[in-house]
């Protein structure tokens, strides 16, 4: 079963922290970095990080962790 998930964040798992590092270099916003990562959490288990900073938005890739 490969391929066919789609990944959906659970709202209510969602949580905002203090930036930490740019979570996309290959399509950077700089304007995005310097003030929150949104955390977005799939019940798969996946987590996708968000830097927001007013209407600048950086998207991660949904990542699995091990
Ligand atoms: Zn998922
Ligand atoms: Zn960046």
């Amino acid at each position: 079963m490969t391929g066919k998930h789609r990944h959906i964040a659970i709202p209510s798992k969602t949580k905002t922290v203090p930036f930490s590092g740019c979570v996309s270099p290959d399509r950077c916003v700089p304007g995005s970095h310097d003030n929150v990562t949104v955390h977005e959490y799939c019940s798969c288990g996946a987590v996708r990080k968000t830097n927001v900073n007013g209407s600048f938005r950086e998207h991660g890739e949904w990542k699995k962790n091990g």
